[in-house]
C-alpha cells in the first residue's frame, strides 16, 4: 500500500516558514510583502482561487491587493493596470488569474508583467532563466511538485522521471526542474504512441494531463512515486460530482510506493509556492537574504 504524500501538511509547514520570514521582514526592515492579484471577469472557479490566495496570503503576513475587473475590460486597460503595478513599490508580486476572457491576448499580458514581480513564473525571461538553471521565478505547481518529491525521496539524482503533459505551466517547467535535479526525464504528451510502455520504467511519474483517471496502477513500475497534478471534476454514480486526478488512485495505491491524493496533494502546494515566490521576490527587490529556517 502506497504512502500518501500529504500536500496539505507540507503546504502548512511551508506557510509556517513563510510567515516567519514575513514577520522578520516587517520587524527588521519595516517591509510587508505585497501581492497584487488581478481577476478579469466572473469565472466562478477563478473567483474561488483568488479568494483562497488572498486569504492565505493574509494568514502568512503578506498583503493581498485584489483588482477585480469587468469581463469587458480591454487589453489596453489591463496593460495600463499592470504598468501601474509594475511601478508600485508596495507591490512585490503580480498575479494575473488565468484563464483571461477570449478577447484578451494572454501572452501579451503575461509579458507585460515586470519579470522580477512575476510570481507565477510565466514571463519569457523567467522561462529562459529556468531553462538555463539561473535564478528566476519558478512556476508554482511544478515547484510545489518538486518540493513534495524531495520531501519524500530526498535526493532525486539518477531517477527516471516521466512527465505526462507538456504545457507551459506544468509539464515544461517540471521537465527543467527535474533535469536540474539530475533526473533522467521523459516527457509524454497527446501524441506519445504507447503511454503505458513509456511509464513502465519510471521511478517518478508526474501526471499533468487533465484526463480523469487516465493512468492505471498496472502501468506503473512497482514502487514508483506518483505526483498527480490533475484536477478533474467527474460525476459519481449517485449523480453528485467529485474531484479526481489524472491517475486512477484506487489501482495505483497498490503498486506505487507513494502517491499524492486529489484533492489535498499538489493543489495546496501550488498556493503555498505562490506565497513563497512573493517572499522571494520581495527579498530580491530589497536585496535581503532569506532566512534559512
Ligand atoms: P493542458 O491542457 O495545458 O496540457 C495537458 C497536456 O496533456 C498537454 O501537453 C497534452 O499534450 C497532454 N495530453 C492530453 N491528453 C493526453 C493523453 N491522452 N495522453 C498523454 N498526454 C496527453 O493542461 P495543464 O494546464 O498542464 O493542466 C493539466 C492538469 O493539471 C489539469 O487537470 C489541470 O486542472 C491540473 N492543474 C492542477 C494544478 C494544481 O494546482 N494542482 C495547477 C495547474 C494545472
Amino acid at each position: 500500500m502506497a504512502k500518501i504524500i500529504e500536500g496539505k501538511r507540507c503546504a502548512s509547514n511551508l506557510k509556517i516558514k513563510i510567515t516567519r520570514q514575513a514577520n522578520y521582514l516587517q520587524e527588521k526592515h519595516g517591509i510587508i510583502p505585497g501581492l497584487a492579484v488581478v481577476l478579469v471577469g466572473q469565472d466562478p472557479a477563478s473567483q474561488v482561487y483568488v479568494r483562497n490566495k488572498g486569504k492565505q496570503a493574509k494568514e502568512c503576513g503578506i498583503t493581498s491587493i485584489e483588482h477585480k475587473l469587468d469581463t469587458n475590460t480591454s487589453d489596453q486597460e489591463l496593460l495600463e493596470l499592470i504598468a501601474k503595478l509594475n511601478q508600485d513599490p508596495v507591490v512585490n508580486g503580480i498575479l494575473v488569474q488565468l484563464p483571461l476572457p477570449n478577447h484578451i491576448d494572454s501572452a501579451k499580458v503575461l509579458k507585460a508583467i515586470d519579470s522580477t514581480k512575476d510570481v507565477d513564473g510565466f514571463h519569457p525571461v523567467n522561462v529562459g532563466l529556468l531553462s538555463i538553471g539561473d535564478k528566476g521565478m519558478i512556476p508554482c505547481t511544478p515547484l510545489g511538485s518538486l518540493m513534495l518529491l524531495q520531501e519524500h525521496l530526498g535526493d532525486l539524482s539518477g531517477k527516471h522521471a516521466v512527465i505526462i503533459g507538456r504545457s507551459n505551466i506544468v509539464g515544461k517547467p517540471m521537465f527543467n526542474l527535474l533535469l536540474q535535479h539530475n533526473c533522467t526525464v521523459t516527457v509524454a504528451h497527446s501524441r506519445t504512441c504507447n503511454l503505458e510502455y513509456t511509464i513502465q520504467s519510471a521511478d517518478i511519474v508526474v501526471a499533468a494531463v487533465g484526463v480523469p483517471q487516465l493512468i492505471k496502477g498496472s502501468w506503473l513500475k512497482p514502487g514508483a512515486v506518483v505526483i498527480d497534478v490533475g484536477i478533474n471534476r467527474i460525476k459519481t454514480a449517485l449523480g453528485t460530482t467529485k474531484l479526481v486526478g489524472d491517475v486512477d488512485f484506487d489501482s495505483a495505491i497498490d503498486i506505487a510506493s507513494a502517491i499524492t491524493p486529489v484533492p489535498g496533494g499538489v493543489g495546496p502546494m501550488t498556493i503555498a509556492c505562490l506565497l513563497y515566490n512573493t517572499l522571494i521576490a520581495t527579498c530580491r527587490q530589497h536585496q535581503i537574504e532569506m532566512l534559512t529556517t
